[in-house]
C-alpha cells in the first residue's frame, strides 16, 4: 500500500539510475513535492525535480547539493555498474559513502537510507540458505564490487544516531523496466551462443526482486527511519524476531 506524502525535502543520490528512477517515481506517486535527485549524469528532465549533477567520489559535489535541496532525506541508491576495476568501487562506493554521510552530518540531515546489496554477504563458495541480517561478512569478500559494498554498508550502521538515523537495505537481482544490465547480460549470453553451458545441477536458486517493490520498500524504511521503530543502525540480536521460532 502507498503511505501519504510527508512534504519533507527528498534527495535521491543515483536518482537517474534504474532503481533510483523507481524511487523517485514512487515518491512523486504519492503526491510528494520536495523531490530532488544527485546523479553523475543527468538522464530524466522532469520540471517538478531538481537535478543535480556531480560525483559523490567529491565531497564537494555531494554537499553543495545536499545543502541545496535541503534534504531532511537522503536515499543513497549511486554506485557503479558491474565490471569496473578495484579503484573506481573502492571511490565511489566507499569514500563516495563516506563523502555522503559526512554531508549529511553537516548539513544536519535526520535521515539517511542506503541501498546496499545481499552480495555483502557471499562470499562466492557457498550458498545462502535462509541467511538473515545476523550472519557476518565474509572473511575473503567474492570481489572489489561487494567488498566495497559491505564496506559502505558498515559506515552507514556505524554512522546512526540520534542526529542522523541511518539504515541500509539489501536487495538481491532486481528486474523490472529501465533495468540496465541484467537483461543486456542475458541478451549478450545468448547473442554469444552461451547458453549450451550449464553449470552445476541446475537446481540453484536465486533471489529476484522487481523493482517497484525494492522501491518502495526505501520509502518505507525512510516513512519508519524514527526513533519509534527498531529500524535504525545495528541491532545484534535483531530486535523483533522472535529466535526461538522453529
Ligand atoms: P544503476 O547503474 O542503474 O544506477 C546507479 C546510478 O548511480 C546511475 O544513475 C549512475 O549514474 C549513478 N552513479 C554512479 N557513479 C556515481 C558517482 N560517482 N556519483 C554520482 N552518481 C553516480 O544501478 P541500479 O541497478 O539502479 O543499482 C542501484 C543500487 O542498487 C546500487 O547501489 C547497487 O549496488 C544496488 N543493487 C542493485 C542490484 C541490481 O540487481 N540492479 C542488486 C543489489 C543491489
Amino acid at each position: 500500500s502507498t503511505s501519504p506524502p510527508t512534504h519533507d525535502n527528498y534527495l535521491v543520490i543515483g536518482g537517474c539510475g534504474f532503481l533510483g528512477r523507481h524511487i523517485v517515481d514512487a515518491l512523486l506517486g504519492r503526491g510528494e513535492t520536495n523531490v530532488a535527485v544527485f546523479d553523475i549524469v543527468q538522464r530524466h528532465f522532469d520540471e517538478n525535480v531538481t537535478f543535480y549533477t556531480g560525483d559523490i567520489s567529491k565531497l564537494e559535489d555531494v554537499a553543495a547539493a545536499i545543502a541545496k535541496s535541503g534534504a531532511m532525506i537522503v536515499i543513497h541508491t549511486a554506485s557503479p555498474p558491474h565490471g569496473r576495476g578495484a579503484a573506481v568501487y573502492e571511490a565511489v562506493n566507499v569514500t563516495g559513502t563516506q563523502n555522503v554521510i559526512e554531508a549529511c552530518r553537516t548539513a544536519a540531515v535526520p535521515k539517511l537510507v542506503y541501498t546496499s546489496s545481499a552480495g555483502v554477504v557471499y562470499s562466492g563458495k557457498e550458498d545462502l540458505i535462509n541467511a538473515d541480517e545476523r550472519l557476518p561478512y565474509p572473511a575473503v569478500p567474492m570481489d572489489a564490487y561487494n567488498d566495497t559494498k559491505a564496506r559502505a554498508e558498515a559506515l552507514v550502521l556505524a554512522a546512526n544516531s540520534d542526529d542522523l538515523l541511518t539504515c541500509a537495505l539489501r536487495p538481491s537481482g532486481i528486474f523490472g523496466p529501465g533495468d540496465r544490465q541484467a537483461i543486456s547480460g542475458f541478451h549478450s549470453v545468448i547473442k554469444n551462443g552461451q547458453t549450451k553451458f550449464q553449470i552445476g545441477s541446475n537446481e540453484n536458486l536465486f533471489d529476484w526482486t522487481y523493482v517497484g517493490n525494492v522501491a518502495h520498500a526505501h520509502l518505507l524504511a525512510a516513512d519508519r527511519l524514527d526513533q519509534t521503530y527498531p529500524v535504525a543502525g545495528l541491532h545484534e540480536p535483531l530486535p523483533w524476531v522472535n529466535l526461538s521460532l522453529p
